[in-house]
């Protein structure tokens, strides 16, 4: 009979603990920042160095918040302001000009848990457009705001203001004035060389995941124009029930397709894997309408995926005691 008992008293007390309590799961951070014609011998040795140094920095931070049990949310809102203020990518700080030579930043931040979103667009002082994003979601009903609207919300919610100078750098002008020259024009794949949209993908220990992008669109893009990055759907997506993507590319083809919700379905509605589905939507598709561009994605199981169709795209992830940095094709 005691046996019995004990028995009984043990299943019982196994049976109150949460599924998730019983499953130690490992938290992980995938960042990019930006696809595009990357190749060996574009980029200077302590230019290489650098864009490196602030990618590790940015998974290390994140990572480390989210072993400490922070939230996925919080780790890709972190990781993503990082790279903001960092001038070498095209979001906040070196983000890219319009035509009229200005700065207009957009960005989304999602959680699977959820599916709580919030995104900016278009704003011009907000100097960590991801934060607007979080506040969005955090504290207004509503889940994208725009323009002045953005920027109002921005000021209620005591983020940080600069000019919109703060985010020009010379290398950027430089290439704006080139551009320019050449009479670019931001729709033809030839001009579509260099990215450096920045975006996150975490799980939390909790299993929770989310998904965040911030960029600056693309070069001397028309004045009011927005990409995919703040779309939820497009260029962010996150459920805890399929994957979670941050995309980076051309962003008009990535918003007609719906990419990363279109990846998410296919796991959802088509049993697919991630892997399968990225196969489909970004090789397939994508790559079939000459469109270029990348994503990073981690599924429901912790999976990862750092993919693109370009010769190469900033990136790294920091798993458990794993973590690598990347920016070829063929590393
Ligand atoms: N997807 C971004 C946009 O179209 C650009 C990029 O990823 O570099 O705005």
């Amino acid at each position: 009979l005691k046996i019995i008992l004990t028995t009984f008293i043990l299943a019982f007390f196994a049976g109150c603990i949460p599924l998730q309590a019983q499953k130690q799961i490992i938290p992980v951070l995938l960042i990019h920042g930006g696809a595009g014609t990357i190749e060996r011998g574009m980029l200077t040795d302590s230019m290489e160095a650098e864009i490196k140094n602030a990618l590790q920095m940015a998974l290390d931070s994140g990572h480390a918040y989210l072993e400490a049990g922070g939230a996925a949310i919080d780790a890709v809102a972190l990781a993503i302001s990082i790279l903001e203020d960092c001038p070498y990518f095209n979001a906040g700080k070196g983000a890219v000009l319009t035509d009229q030579g200005r700065h207009e930043l957009d960005a989304s931040i999602m959680t699977g848990r959820n599916l709580d979103a919030g995104a900016i667009s278009g704003v011009t002082n907000v100097k960590n457009p991801i934060k607007a994003a979080l506040a969005v979601l955090r504290n207004s009903p509503h889940v994208m705001l725009a323009g002045s609207g953005a920027e109002t919300f921005a000021e209620s919610q005591e983020l940080e203001l600069v000019p919109n100078a703060y985010f020009t750098t010379p290398r950027i002008r430089e290439s704006w004035e080139r551009s320019k020259a050449r009479g670019y024009a931001p729709d033809t794949n030839s001009d579509y060389t260099k990215f450096g949209t920045v975006g996150a993908v975490a799980m939390d220990t909790e299993g929770n995941i989310a998904a965040g992008t911030s960029t600056g669109g693309i070069m001397n893009k028309k004045h009011g124009r927005i990409g995919d990055s703040p779309v939820i759907g497009a260029g962010t997506y996150a459920d805890n029930t399929t994957c979670g993507i941050s995309c980076t590319g051309q962003g008009e083809y990535f918003i007609r397709i719906g990419v990363a919700k279109e990846i998410s379905d296919q796991m959802q509605f088509g049993g697919k894997t991630l892997q399968e589905a990225i196969d489909y939507t970004l090789h397939g598709r994508l790559t079939g309408m000459n469109a270029l561009g990348g994503l990073i994605a981690i599924d429901r199981d912790g999976n990862m995926a750092l993919e693109f169709n370009t010769p190469g795209m900033y990136r790294g992830y920091k798993k458990g005691n794993t973590s690598k940095v990347e920016i070829y094709g063929n590393e």
